[in-house]
């Protein structure tokens, strides 16, 4: 009886964007079997990637990788990109991590939708190579959009996945990804680029605020700064004042009633947030800050209950007009 043949199976790294979805499609189609993991942090998250696994019918494994991207994050080997977004070690990052699970569950080769120059930085030649290198699985990373471009990987020579069938893709344009989208009657998918905090301006200012100010930190401070207006005070004490209910309601499912100081007005306003909490003089600014958010007219003492580790109390305190302390802002 002939001896049936092993399927190979090549697992991608999906972000959720057009360019993954098509990756997994293209080795699909020349009968690989393909699954994808998607690496979720405070910073980015996997509903990109659960929607791309609906439309494609590919599975999805979800892999919280925070611990090791924020021991990265804090010194990444090739710095930042234009904002806190260490993109290349971030790359080879998630290369590493879904290299181990592709050794644990036995999958042959890794796999993603990068596409050779479509971001000038972290898709260049140098930088792809940079991230393969890094990665600890040299060899065993194919980008089927743009293979004919590149170096033929340890798969290709080993002929589980056929070079000739694989694409030549470069550059930004994305007309060729639509036509073949369209191929592969993939009608939606989402704009390119988007959805990483780390190259958002203000998120990565109050990052880098952070960073500046502590030398540890908690895995909830990094959801916090998603959140409301962020004011400095001193260098050990940093508030957080919200901006709309949502914010409000963001704000104290990060509240920690061990260590922070918790600020409510008695009248409908902002909650105010300490983290760590302060000291006497500070918070009485803080509550100051905090009734001057409140929609109301003169500058009549507000009642803001403060909860500390210590207890509750209520003070009154006197507004202080938003435009007076907006040089605090993070
Ligand atoms: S944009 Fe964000 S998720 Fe994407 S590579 Fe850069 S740091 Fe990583």
């Amino acid at each position: 009886m002939e001896k049936k043949k092993k399927k190979v199976r090549a697992l991608g790294i999906c972000s959720g964007g057009l360019d993954s979805m098509l990756s997994g499609m293209v080795l699909k189609s020349q009968g690989v079997e393909v699954e994808w993991i998607t690496l979720v942090t405070p910073f980015f998250f996997a509903d990109k990637a659960q929607n791309a696994s609906q439309i494609t019918g590919i599975s999805l494994m979800i892999q919280d990788i925070t611990l090791d991207y924020l021991e990265m994050l804090k010194d990444p080997p090739c710095g930042y990109g234009r904002y806190m977004n260490p993109c290349l070690d971030c790359h080879s990052l998630m290369f590493r991590i879904a290299g181990r699970v592709m050794k644990e569950k036995g999958f042959d080769f890794l796999f993603s939708g990068e596409v050779l120059g479509q971001r000038p930085m972290s898709q260049s030649r140098p930088s792809l190579r940079y991230v393969e290198k890094h990665s600890e699985f040299d060899g065993y990373i194919v980008r089927p959009l743009s293979a004919k471009k590149l170096p033929e990987t340890l798969p290709e020579k080993m002929g589980l996945v056929d070079r000739s069938q694989l694409l030549d893709i470069s550059g930004r344009s994305r007309k060729l990804q639509m036509e073949l989208a369209k191929s592969f009657n993939i009608t939606e998918y989402p704009a390119p680029a988007g959805g990483c905090l780390l190259t958002d301006a203000g998120y990565s200012r109050r990052l880098k605020d952070l960073f500046d100010h502590q030398h540890s930190h908690e895995i909830r401070e990094f959801h916090l700064l998603k959140y409301g207006r962020h004011m400095r005070l001193d260098p050990e004490t940093k508030i957080i004042v919200g901006r709309t209910q949502k914010d409000n309601e963001n704000i104290l499912s990060h509240y920690d009633p061990k260590s922070d100081i918790l600020m409510n007005p008695c009248i409908p306003g902002p909650v105010l947030l300490i983290p760590h909490g302060g000291s006497g003089g500070v918070v009485l600014k803080a509550a100051s800050i905090c009734a001057g958010y409140i929609k109301i007219s003169g500058d009549a003492p507000v009642g803001i209950v403060v909860s500390s580790p210590a207890g509750k109390r209520s003070i009154d305190v006197k507004p202080v007009h938003p435009a007076e302390i907006r040089h605090l802002l993070i």
